[in-house]
C-alpha cells in the first residue's frame, strides 16, 4: 500500500509535465501540486494539517510571549538536522561529486543562518523583520546500522535518475534523518520544476514518505550543476527546507487571509515563475512584496526569513515527524555530534571530584593541583592543562583516560 500511495504521487506529476513539455521555464517548485495531491487522496492529511496549525499557532503565540517577556529579539535555540543525500545517475549522468554534494548542503546552512552573500542588502522595509534560524544540516556520518558513512548515497539507474520508479524505497528512517533525492530530474526530462517537498506529516514520518527530491543539476556548483556559483537559484534548496518546516510560498491564498500563515510577510500574488528581480508582482496586493524572501518565487532574489517565518519552522521542529531528529540521542546515533565522554578509569590516588561525567563539552577536575593530562583509549594525549576545567567538545568518542601529571 504505501509502494502504492508513493508511485501515484509521482504519476501525477508527471501527468502536468508532459502538458507543459514544450514550455522552456523551469518552476522552482512544485510543493504545492504535491499538497494538493495529497488532501485529495487522504483524509487523513486534512486532520493532520488542521492540528498541526493548532499547534503551531500556540507555540509561536508562546515564542513571542518569551521573547517580550525576556526582552530579546531572538530565540537561542540551536538544531541539528542529520540529513542524507541520495544521488541518482546513470554512468557519470548525473553523478554529482562529493564536493558539489556538500555544497549544496552549505547553501541551506549559509541561507538559513544569515550568512549569505546579500543579507546586508535587504530592502530596507523589511530588513526589520528579517531572522535566522539557528540550524545545522548535518551529514550523517552513521548509517541506520551504525555503519560509517558519507551521508551520500550513490544509485546507478537510468529511470532512478529522472526520477520514474519509486525513490521512497531507499529512504532511511524520517524519524532519524532527513532524507534529500537528488536525481539528475525530479520528473522527465528535461524537468519543468526543480524540486518539491513533504511538509511534517506523522503518516508520512511512519511510512518513510517525506523528505526533498531536488533535481542535482540545480544542487550546488560544480561540474555537473547548471548554475553559476554564486547564482541564487541555489538557494531553491532553501526554500524547500523551509516547506519542509512547514512554511507555505508567501504567496500562497494570494491576497486573500490567511495568506502563508505568517503575520510579518505581506500577501502578494506572486508565483509566476518567470520572476525575477527583487521586486516584480510589487504592490500586487496593494502593499509592498517582500520579493527577496526565500518563499517567493523570485529565484534570482533569495536573501532573508522573517521572524514570523523563523518562528513557524521552531514550532515546526517541535512537531512528532520533526522532534526525534534534533533529539541529543539521535546526533549521537546518526554521527552528528560526538557522544558523551567519559572518565573509563582515574589513574590519581588523590580525593578528587570530576563533573559531570560523562560530558559533550567541559569537564571539571576539582581537587587536583598542577597539570592534568587527558588520554584516549588509544593512549594518544588529548589535552593538557592546568586549570581545573577542559574543554572536550572536539574531544573524538569514547573513553578517556585522566591523568594528573604533577
Ligand atoms: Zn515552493
Amino acid at each position: 500500500m504505501k509502494v502504492l500511495y508513493s508511485m501515484l504521487v509521482g504519476l501525477s506529476l508527471f501527468t502536468s509535465i508532459a502538458i507543459a513539455q514544450n514550455n522552456t521555464l523551469v518552476s522552482p517548485c512544485s510543493s504545492d501540486e504535491i499538497m494538493a495531491w495529497h488532501l485529495e487522496n487522504n483524509p487523513k492529511v486534512l486532520l493532520e494539517i488542521e492540528a498541526n496549525e493548532d499547534f503551531t499557532k500556540a507555540f509561536v503565540k508562546r515564542l513571542v510571549m518569551e521573547r517580550a517577556k525576556n526582552n530579546v529579539q531572538q530565540s537561542t535555540a540551536q538544531y541539528t538536522i542529520p540529513v542524507v543525500l541520495h544521488v541518482f545517475h546513470f554512468g557519470d549522468d548525473g553523478k554529482i561529486d562529493s564536493a558539489q554534494a556538500h555544497l549544496g548542503l552549505d547553501i541551506l546552512n549559509t541561507d538559513f543562518n544569515g550568512l549569505n552573500d546579500d543579507w546586508n542588502t535587504i530592502d530596507p522595509e523589511f530588513d526589520s523583520i528579517k531572522s535566522t534560524l539557528d540550524i545545522q544540516f548535518c551529514l550523517a556520518s552513521h548509517d541506520p546500522n551504525g555503519n560509517a558513512t558519507s551521508g551520500i548515497n550513490y544509485y546507478e539507474d537510468s529511470l532512478a535518475m529522472l526520477n520514474i520508479p519509486d525513490l521512497f524505497q531507499y529512504a532511511w528512517d524520517n524519524y532519524k534523518y532527513l532524507n534529500i533525492y537528488l536525481p539528475k530530474y525530479t520528473g522527465g526530462a528535461p524537468s519543468l520544476f526543480t524540486a518539491y517537498a513533504y511538509f511534517p506529516s506523522t503518516s508520512g514520518a511512519n511510512s518513510n514518505t517525506g523528505g526533498i527530491f531536488y533535481s542535482s543539476i540545480r544542487w550546488g556548483y560544480g561540474s555537473h550543476s547548471e548554475l553559476s556559483p554564486g547564482q541564487d537559484w541555489a538557494s531553491v534548496g532553501t526554500h524547500e527546507a523551509g516547506h519542509w518546516l512547514n512554511l507555505h510560498h508567501t504567496f500562497n491564498n494570494g491576497c486573500n487571509g490567511p495568506g502563508d500563515y505568517v503575520n510579518d510577510t505581506p500577501p502578494t500574488l506572486g508565483g509566476a515563475i518567470e520572476l525575477s528581480g527583487c521586486t516584480n508582482n510589487d504592490l500586487s496586493c496593494s502593499v509592498s512584496t517582500n520579493g527577496e524572501n526565500y518563499m517567493d518565487y523570485n529565484h534570482d532574489c533569495k536573501k532573508m526569513f522573517t521572524q514570523g517565518q523563523v518562528d513557524r519552522m521552531t514550532a515546526a521542529l517541535n512537531l512528532p515527524s520533526r522532534i526525534t531528529l534534533w533529539s541529543p540521542t539521535n546526533l549521537i546515533t546518526t554521527g552528528c555530534t560526538s557522544p558523551p565522554v567519559s572518565l573509563a578509569k582515574l589513574e590519581i590516588n588523590d580525593q578528587i571530584d570530576i563533573y559531570p561525567n560523562p560530558t559533550t563539552g567541559i569537564l571539571t577536575i576539582d581537587g587536583v593541583e598542577g597539570t592534568t593530562e587527558v588520554y584516549n583509549i588509544y593512549g594518544e594525549r588529548i589535552a593538557t592543562t592546568v586549570s581545573t576545567t577542559i574543554d572536550l567538545s572536539q574531544a573524538a568518542r569514547g573513553h578517556l583516560l585522566c591523568k594528573g601529571a604533577g
